[in-house]
């Protein structure tokens, strides 16, 4: 016999069943038509462009190096573009930082290499139980680490409070590539995730550490946008000088942030909106973030 609070539960179930197949099926259909397209930035270096955080990879006679996995429905898409270049799993994967777009693919390529980031990392998606165990990072840093592969240093640092609490940045020693994670969107006004440590102006202050090491022939791998180089990220910077000078100038004046929202920022920025971060979403950003 079906008691009522039978028929509830199972109600609940299916209804539950549905949302979730719902949302399967929708991000099944997002993510169809991406495809991973490579590019070579040395011997040994490529940056995969597909949907989320761009890719850094490593390839050669040690094995693959990825830095950073996109999302989980990508992740046989991303393998194989990975052995389109040489056979393979990747030993080791890097994440910048632990938003979804960046870690998505993790339990994926955890299974079969070591995953490596900040501390607050693990912590941040260790908090999440939807995270499987093999998708957190087995290897942890305060400050970074140093990966010797493929006849490279690839120096990994964290640059304290930015996009997150826990971001880092990857400097290849020997070739004039960085991988700057979510501390670049080029061409586009960034996401600071407040709520997970990030800072205003230690975002600003991170972008401008790198700048101080780039070479002007330097690749500038964003977390968001097409492959750049210094003086992309030099523009970047004085965007985000630009509109932290802005945004105190008119804090002094005393305008809500409804107000400034309404007003808008100097024209010469407006370009910099997109779609994840429209120039209000910027405007409330530094508001809440200064
Ligand atoms: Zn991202
Ligand atoms: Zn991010």
């Amino acid at each position: 016999m079906i008691t009522p609070a039978q028929i509830v539960k199972s109600a609940l179930v299916g209804t539950l069943f549905a949302m979730a197949f719902g949302s399967m099926a929708t991000a099944e259909d997002r993510f169809k038509d991406v495809e991973i397209t490579p590019i070579k930035l040395s011997e040994t270096t490529y940056m995969f462009v597909g949907s989320g955080g761009n890719i850094g990879v490593s390839a050669g006679e040690d094995g693959l190096l990825i830095i950073d996995d996109q999302f989980a429905p990508l992740a046989n898409k991303i393998s194989l573009a990975l052995s389109q270049i040489q056979p393979g799993t990747p030993k080791f994967i890097i994440n910048t930082h632990y938003h979804g777009d960046h870690t998505g693919a993790n339990a994926h390529f955890g299974k079969m290499g070591t995953i490596m980031a900040h501390h607050n990392v693990l912590k941040r998606l260790a908090s999440d139980n939807k995270t499987a165990p093999e998708a957190l990072p087995v290897i942890t840093y305060d400050q970074g680490i140093t990966v010797h592969f493929n006849g490279d240093a690839l120096k990994v640092r964290h640059m304290g409070p930015g996009h997150t609490d826990g971001d880092s940045v990857v400097f290849w020693s020997n070739e004039k590539i960085v991988h700057m994670g979510d501390l670049f969107f080029k061409d586009k006004f960034p996401y600071i995730d407040l709520k997970a440590g990030g800072s205003v102006e230690g975002y600003r202050n991170n972008v401008s550490a790198v700048l101080h090491e780039l070479d002007e022939q330097a690749k500038v791998i964003p977390g968001h946008g097409a492959l750049a180089n210094k003086s992309d990220l030099t523009r970047f910077k004085h965007m985000l000088d630009a509109s932290i000078n802005w945004m105190k100038d008119q804090k002094q004046s005393g305008l809500s942030l409804a107000e400034l929202k309404a007003a808008g920022m100097p024209e010469k920025w407006k370009a910099w909106s997109w779609q994840f971060i429209s120039e209000e979403q910027w405007i409330e950003t530094l508001y809440k973030g200064l």
